[in-house]
């Protein structure tokens, strides 16, 4: 893939990443700089890398309906915001496989150009507080390894 070389995380492989359904061809990205993780180099077996692929595509298809259909738009967003929705859940069990290269969390999908959307005070799955990480734009559960956008301010 012609992935520039200076968007390329290199970290080390203590900082946190994210894996985001919405971005299918660098769905594992840095937490600290916000740059791709190269799945071909992660230290990751095969089999994962062809699964995260494979859902990357699946989830992209969601949010492509999300963000360009009408038709389909309020359909897919359904589909995006269940937590324990199959795209979702599995998507979650990914970024745990992830955790043995670096610690994980999942980009859970948020209206957040919608007027109403609140960030999650709270982990849907344990009921804990979010926390923000690294001072960015993320509220996240350390447990369930989950992630929540904040609001888009502008
Ligand atoms: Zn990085
Ligand atoms: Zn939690």
């Amino acid at each position: 893939m012609g992935l520039d070389q200076d968007k390329i995380c290199r970290c080390s492989k203590n900082e946190p990443a994210l894996l985001h359904g919405a971005l299918p061809e660098s769905p594992l990205n840095c937490m600290r700089c916000k740059k791709t993780i190269l799945l071909n180099d992660a230290i990751i077996s095969n089999e994962l890398k062809h699964a995260i692929f494979k859902w990357a595509k699946t989830y992209n298809s969601l949010f492509t309906l999300w963000s360009d259909t009408m038709e389909y738009r309020e359909w897919a967003k359904q589909k995006l915001q269940d937590e324990i929705g199959s795209i979702n859940l599995e998507g979650l069990q990914l970024a745990q496989q992830c955790n043995v290269m670096r610690k994980t969390y999942y980009w859970m999908f948020q209206d957040n150009s919608d007027k109403d959307y609140v960030q999650p005070q709270h982990c849907p799955f344990c009921g804990a507080s979010m926390v923000s990480i690294l001072k960015n734009d993320f509220k996240v559960c350390h447990d369930c390894r989950v992630a929540y956008p904040d609001k888009q301010t502008s």
